[in-house]
Formats: structure tokens, sequence, C-alpha cells
């Protein structure tokens, strides 16, 4: 059947017809165990009972109402309870429909702040070369992932790079972690300084990267320093927790267990938990006064910002997560995730490298263990992992990607929440044999 769908390769792919818990169900009736929620999606599964009723609830009252006009009782609910669960001095929330509107929104809102307080100067965005900001044209521009941006450059604003924190490929010999944490970390200083302080508005940073590099969490110590060096510059932290944020990691925020609050955070994916197209922007107290005591409200807007049926569906996902303890589950589950990788890949000649946080979870495929040599992307081995994984009835998310001339494939995990430990069992089993059809 020839699809009509602009996309990848819609007329291949079977058409997923049923949600069943961890499970998708597609029209020849095959099971599919969903080990990665999509793209980190799906943290509730497929079928919650509490989000579909809370979505049919709000749809049989009202299902739109524009935000020049009206508030929703949903819309109010929702940021009042992601205020109370935020990272300190984190006040308002604007509404969005996804991860790449949040950042959008997060980048226009520094510059915005800054003009409020009269440092118009202040117009430069910092980013690192490893991450994933979103695909519209203002977070295409922060991020730092080559490929996607490749085709796009001349449309694309000017954004300053700085090194990931990714200790397996970038760590010295000899080095303590802690110590490459600051080494890193200071390049960000050192990038300011080169700009002029006076001109840096912000700088983003995804507390545990997800879609380039496959979970990577920052070691201990990198993220204070950074908070640090912002401080010292009067240059405001972006975290984008699109990914990891939501409870994935094990905490309702991933920058929680760096020990820092950003003055400004993002969300999306698990925030709707698929239910739902919805994202978030939470930023400070200090940053909301500043607006709202000078030009009176942030120039920004989208028509569907703010959206009740969206709204109450994370409100309801939210609700999930704390109501139900899930964020304990996610710590449990997260290490016996972690535990049986380990068993099944930790003397595999080609995984090099197993990391991440919670239920957020990455393993790094290497031709050679010892010199962490890549496999020469000829190979195309992330396409060819997906596919050996949906033959084999799950769903990962592999991808491979080059960061300061070190090449990586790697496959990123994020099952949902209420995985049991026989998935997790079943996903690491289909996982190895997916891997070893495709090498
Ligand atoms: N930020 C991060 C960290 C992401 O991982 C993504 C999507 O993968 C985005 C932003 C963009 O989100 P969306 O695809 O919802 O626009």
């Amino acid at each position: 059947m020839t699809s009509r769908i602009l996309g990848r390769g819609a007329a291949a792919l079977p058409a997923a017809v049923r949600g069943e818990g961890c499970y998708i169900v597609d029209e020849a009736g095959r099971r599919y165990l969903d080990g990665s929620g999509g793209a980190a999606v799906s943290c509730l599964g497929h079928s919650d009972p509490d989000v579909r009723a809370a979505i049919h609830d709000q749809l049989d009252r009202i299902a739109f109402a524009h935000t020049g006009f009206f508030t929703s009782k949903a819309a109010e609910e929702l940021a009042d309870r992601l205020v109370a669960n935020a990272p300190e001095g984190i006040g308002k929330v604007y509404l969005l429909s996804g991860g790449s509107e949040a950042v959008e929104a997060a980048i226009k809102l520094a510059r915005q702040y800054y003009l409020e307080i009269g440092q118009p100067e202040r117009r430069h965005l910092i980013a690192r070369r490893q991450s994933y900001h979103g695909n519209t044209l203002g977070a295409l521009a922060a991020g730092g992932n080559a490929w996607r941006r490749e085709k796009y450059q001349p449309l694309l604003v000017e954004t300053h790079h700085v090194a990931p924190c990714f200790e397996y490929h970038f760590r010295e010999e000899g080095e303590s972690a802690f110590d490459y944490g600051q080494r890193v970390a200071n390049e960000l200083e050192t990038e300011i300084e080169r700009l002029g302080a006076e001109t840096v508005m912000a700088f983003i940073a995804e507390p545990v990267v997800g879609a380039t590099a496959g979970a990577v969490p920052a070691v201990d110590g990198y993220f204070r320093r950074i908070r640090e060096i912002c401080d010292r510059h009067g240059v405001l932290l972006i975290l984008d927790e699109v990914m990891c944020g939501m409870g994935r990691t094990g905490t309702l925020f991933a920058c929680e267990q760096d020990g820092i609050a950003p003055d400004i955070v993002t969300f999306a994916k698990g925030l709707g938990a698929g239910y739902a197209p919805i994202g978030a922007m939470l930023c400070s107290d200090e940053i909301y006064g500043a607006i709202a005591s000078g030009s009176g409200s942030f120039q920004h807007g989208h028509t569907y910002h703010g959206h009740p049926l969206a709204a109450a569906a994370g409100k309801a996902v939210l609700d999930a997560i704390l109501d139900r303890d899930l964020l304990h589950r996610v710590r449990a589950r997260g290490e016996a995730l972690e535990a049986a990788l380990n068993a099944a890949f930790g003397q595999h000649p080609h995984v090099g490298d197993i990391r991440g946080r919670g239920l957020f979870r990455g393993i790094e495929l290497v031709e050679d263990r010892a010199t962490k040599t890549s496999f020469d992307p000829a190979r195309k081995l992330h396409a060819k992992i997906k596919a050996a994984a949906m033959a084999e009835g799950l769903i990962c998310y592999p991808a491979g990607g080059t960061v300061d001339g070190r090449r990586g494939d790697h496959v990123l995990l994020a099952p949902p929440f209420i995985i049991t430990e026989d998935q997790i069992g079943e996903l690491v089993g289909k996982l190895g044999r997916a891997i070893d059809t495709a090498l």
C-alpha cells in the first residue's frame, strides 16, 4: 500500500492498532515490547486507565479554549503540581505542544529577560557539541548534532558549542572522573570569556544526554561547576529535560541528582506519556518577576499552548508518577535493568559501555573494546539493530553519531515505569538476539 504520510518510510512500517501496558500490537496481531517508550515517551505504558479517564472527562467538558481568553482548571492544576515538585526557585510554567516548542520558548525567554533588565547586549547562546534540543530552527541551532544540522546550516542562528561531558570517550588516562568533569565544565568559562560575559545570555544542556549519545549522565561535580560558572558570569542555565525529565532517571527532575537548580527547564515526552502532545517550559520566579514588573508579558505564544485536553493528560500522568510512587519503582527497576544489562553484555566483545540512570539506559557498541574503536558507519549498524529488534518483537532506539572525532553506535532504552522484572528479562534477551543478528 502507498502511504501518503511524509516521513521515514511510512509505507514500510506496520500500523499500530492497540496498546496493552508495555506492549504495542500491530494490525497483524504481532506484539512488541516497548523497550524505549518510542523515544522515551511512553512512561506509563500504552493503556493507562487513569490517564484515559482524565482525557475523556476533559473532552466531555471542553476540549479547547484559547489561552488569550481563558485559562483552564487542568492547566492550572498541572502547573501547580509541577511547581510544587520543582527545584528551588522555579515558580512559573508555560505549557506547549512538545519538546522543540519548549526549547524555543526557553531561548526566547532568556533573551526577553535580559532585555527587561536592561542588558540587551546579552544575545549569545552556548550549548554542547553532543546534544539534541529539537528540530525547529531555533532548537536545531542550539543542538550540536552535525547530521541533523547539516542541510539547514544556512538557516540556523549562530550558537556556540563547547565540549560535552562524556567520560567513556574523553576522560584521559590517569585523570579522575571528578577532575575530568571540572576540566570540561571549565571550557564553558573559557567560551564565556572569549565571547565577553556581558554578551552571553544562556547555556543549555541536557542533564543526561539522550538521542545523540544514549543516556550519558555527567560525572559528579560537573553540573555544580557549570552552575557556579553561570552564576559568576550572570549567564542563565537552561536544562533541557525533554527526554530525561518526568521521573525517567528516578527523580522527577533529572537535575536533582546533580545537586543543582536551573533558571529555566524544559519537559515534554514523558509529560504527556504519549497520551497527548504536550511540553512545558518552567522558569524561576526571578525571571518571571523581571518580566512581570517590566513589559508585563512573555512575548510568545502558540495557538495550542496550554491546551486543556493535553493539560488534563499531563496532570493525570504527573499524578500517576507521584501518587503511585513510580519514582521509587523507576529507581528499583532501573537497578534491575542495569544488572540485567551487565549480566547480558558485560563481557560482550562488542559492548564497550553500559550507562545511564533509572530507566534511562544506554549501551555503546564498538568494534574493539580495548581501543573503543567504533564500527564503520557504512555498516548502518543502528538501522540493522532496529530492524532485527522489531523482528524479535522489541522496540528499542539505536542511533549513531560522531562527537569531537569519536564515532559511536548506541542503543537507548527507556521502558515504561510499569515494566516488570520478567519483562526486563524479555527486553534484554530480545535485545541480545537483535544485536547478534545485526552484527
Ligand atoms: N530536547 C531533547 C533533549 C530531546 O530529546 C528532544 C526530542 O528527542 C527534543 C528536545 C525535541 O522534542 P520534540 O521532538 O517533542 O519536539
